[in-house]
């Protein structure tokens, strides 16, 4: 297997864009090679420049829930592309995906949305300061929210893997208002609210922490967060930009019956295009612009054909049965590794949540960023360029999670498990 028409794709992409790449994880830093072009995908494979065909598991690092290019969504969007594709006014297609969203989630009254995740983040940020008139706002390490300047503190794979704990090029006063504490870190929240309530606008997270590594959280955690919320008046935003239409059409809140104040969503609310939204309680809704005070809006937001897309995906989603066959089919694969692991006394373990999956180089329960060894990435190069020459793609990075889409069918997890088995039995032989 070659791949020297990627490689020499890559050669003339750095000619173009800084490293070579429109996203940083994408460049292969933390892995061996360099990155694949991929020309094609569907269902779940992908296939790159040199005609080399994958297993992926990265998703298009999670939109692809369907799998690629499913034929619903590529049916309707273009239907809807043959009548224009962006007017800046608003259509039926953002009612239907508006309608659907706050008709079968319980805890979003009123939706916006947006071109990305990191802009549904940005303007909720925005939303929860100018609705309590304080400017300060509470972040967990290793949660990653987007590019979002004050938000860029201890965030995430792409930092993590850069080895740069802040980004160059946000003001020291932006960081100032952000206050980053450890998950689970009870008493270190307790004591800051304590002291600063009054300045705190919003406490955001992953409630499923998955940009770093998958640390799952005890649901008691969540729900003392919403208590502590509530007794501080302190609005609660989940991020579901991963999590959310990903373990259920509620996502985690849904999941853990916790109800944040917003909820911001991407990724697989666009089914594969680019799509972002913030919602969630009418009364705090109601104060972005033009019904309140609070300013937010968007070129191509809410376009017919990233509209129709989403629509189309949303509603195979809520088809009896879909959440519950893919954990399903996820759990038997990830079993069929686990074991392996178990029989072969390798040091690590697989963290599962819904069909999002991790391997983790160590046995001990993950719960925040500072559990996570950084010797266990080198184990994941090892990997990950062992799968990639035996046809399996996942995301380059060690502290990204794998995504198992409605397209893999069992017998093709099976192969995957196989294969994998097999990559780490030559992982931990090396040396
Ligand atoms: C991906 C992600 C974002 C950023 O979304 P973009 O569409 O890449 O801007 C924000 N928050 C979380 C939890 C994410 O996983």
């Amino acid at each position: 297997m070659t791949r020297k028409i990627s490689d020499k794709l890559f050669e003339e992409a750095k000619q173009y864009f800084p490293g070579g790449v429109n996203s940083p994880v994408r460049a292969f830093k933390s892995v061996h090679g360099s990155p694949l072009f991929i020309k094609e995908a569907r269902g779940p494979y992908m296939t790159d420049e040199d005609n080399n065909t994958y297993i992926d598991f990265c998703g298009s690092w999670g939109p692809m829930i369907l799998g690629h290019n499913n034929a619903k969504i590529r049916k309707a969007v273009n239907k809807a592309i043959s009548k224009g594709t962006s007017f800046g006014t608003p259509t039926k297609q953002g009612n239907l995906l508006g309608k659907t969203i706050v008709e079968n989630h319980r805890y979003i009254d009123k939706i916006r949305f947006v071109s990305s995740g990191t802009e549904a983040v940005m303007s909720a940020i925005r939303l929860a300061r100018g609705f309590t008139g304080r400017d300060k706002i509470i972040k967990f390490e290793g949660c990653y929210h987007g590019h979002v300047d004050s938000l860029l503190v201890k965030a995430g794979s792409g930092l993590a893997t850069l080895g740069v704990s802040t980004s160059a090029g946000i003001p020291e006063s932006f960081v100032q208002d952000t206050i980053v504490l450890d998950l689970n870190d009870l008493e270190g929240l307790e004591e800051t609210l304590k002291s600063s309530a009054k300045d705190i606008a919003c406490i955001i997270l992953e409630p499923i922490p998955a940009n770093n590594g998958l640390l799952l959280q005890d649901t008691s955690y969540l729900v003392w967060l919403r208590k502590l919320c509530d007794d501080y008046d302190i609005i609660l935003i989940f991020d579901e930009v991963i999590s959310g239409f990903r373990v259920g059409f509620e996502g985690a809140a849904g999941m853990y019956s916790v109800e944040p104040d917003l909820i911001t969503f991407g990724k697989i609310i666009g089914g594969g295009f680019p799509v972002g939204a913030f919602g969630g309680k009418s009364y705090i809704m109601s104060s972005i612009a033009p019904e309140g005070p609070v300013y937010q809006a968007g070129t191509l937001s809410a376009n017919p054909i990233a509209m129709t897309a989403g629509y189309t995906a949303l509603n195979i989603l809520m088809e009896e049965g879909f959440y519950e066959n893919l954990e399903k089919k996820t759990a038997n694969f990830l079993k069929i590794i686990q074991k392996h692991i178990d029989r072969q006394g390798h040091n690590m373990s697989i963290v599962q949540m819904g069909s999002i999956f991790w391997f983790s180089f160590s046995k001990k329960r993950m719960i925040s960023a500072s559990d996570i060894n950084s010797k266990g990435m080198l184990h994941f190069k090892s990997l990950h360029k062992y799968l990639l020459d035996h046809q399996v793609y996942l995301g380059p990075s060690g502290y990204e999670v794998g995504f198992v889409s409605a397209a893999h069918s069992p017998s093709l997890l099976r192969k995957a498990a196989k294969t994998i088995c097999e990559g780490l039995d030559h992982v931990f032989s090396e040396k």
